[in-house]
């Protein structure tokens, strides 16, 4: 599981790197305990030029983080049956479009979950703010909280896109942060995990199938062998084994 964030303006009150912090958070939870899953250290930078009016914000742009994430999925995929990435930040979404291409394209399991809430304003507003208030109340300027733009998302997106947020928001805030409190944020917490929980669980559930699959497909073609006399699969492992014993004990 890979958590990826974003370091760029959140208004005049949340810290740069509130997408990084949530989507650790939610990963964190959702990873606890669990037996099999390994969990990365965040990715801190994503496409935030939406946001490069605003001083702080530090992006990598579209192109560099597609060519990131495929070079991670590829060597993630030496080890691991499976990369997540667990995103924080809506502007990583078409980079991680065409990564998880890519990469399916050359037979890698790469999947992403949102970490999104329906109904939930767009940035820096109620609900980051919230969540932030519960992660880490000492890093959230409540007294500079303001209200942005709140029209929908999808209503201001075309002029977002050709002019940047500080042309529909000068605060550069999309929602507001009014009536913010960490037991929303913690109750909302909650709700972003159980998401995730529920996405890690299909994909487990899906590699557990594709695990048995293999063992019976795995066990019949060692029945064959060894009818035919053939030494099974695993063999050449033992006696790699047997030699560094041979090795350790000369
Ligand atoms: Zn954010």
């Amino acid at each position: 599981m890979v958590p990826l964030g974003s370091l760029e303006q959140h208004g005049p009150h949340l810290p740069l790197d509130t997408d990084t912090r949530i989507a650790a958070a939610v990963a964190a939870r959702a990873c606890a305990g669990r037996a099999g899953v390994g969990l990365a250290p965040p990715v801190p930078f994503g496409a935030s030029g939406e946001h490069a009016d605003f001083p702080g914000t530090l992006s990598v742009g579209t192109a560099a983080l597609t060519t990131f994430l495929v070079e991670l999925g590829r060597h993630a995929s030496l080890h691991w049956p499976a990369m997540l990435l667990v995103n924080g930040h809506g502007g990583n979404a078409a980079a991680i479009a065409g990564a998880l291409r890519q990469l399916r394209a050359e037979g890698r399991e790469c999947h992403v979950w949102h970490a999104g809430l329906p109904g939930s304003d767009a940035h820096a507003g109620r609900m980051e703010t919230s969540v932030m208030l519960a992660l880490a109340p000492g890093d959230v300027l409540t007294a500079a909280a303001a209200a942005g733009d709140t029209r929908p998302l999808a209503e201001i997106m075309p002029e977002l896109r050709a002019r940047g947020v500080r042309a529909v928001s000068p605060n550069g805030v999309l929602g507001d942060p009014s009536g913010a409190s960490a037991e929303e944020g913690e109750t909302l917490l909650g709700l972003l995990a159980d998401g995730l929980t529920a996405a890690l669980d299909t994909l487990l559930a899906a590699f557990s199938l594709a695990t048995a699959g293999c063992r019976a497909r795995w066990g019949n073609r060692r029945a064959r062998a060894s009818r035919r006399g053939c030494p099974g699969r695993g063999t050449g492992a033992r006696r790699d084994l047997r030699r560094t014993r041979a090795a350790r004990s000369s």
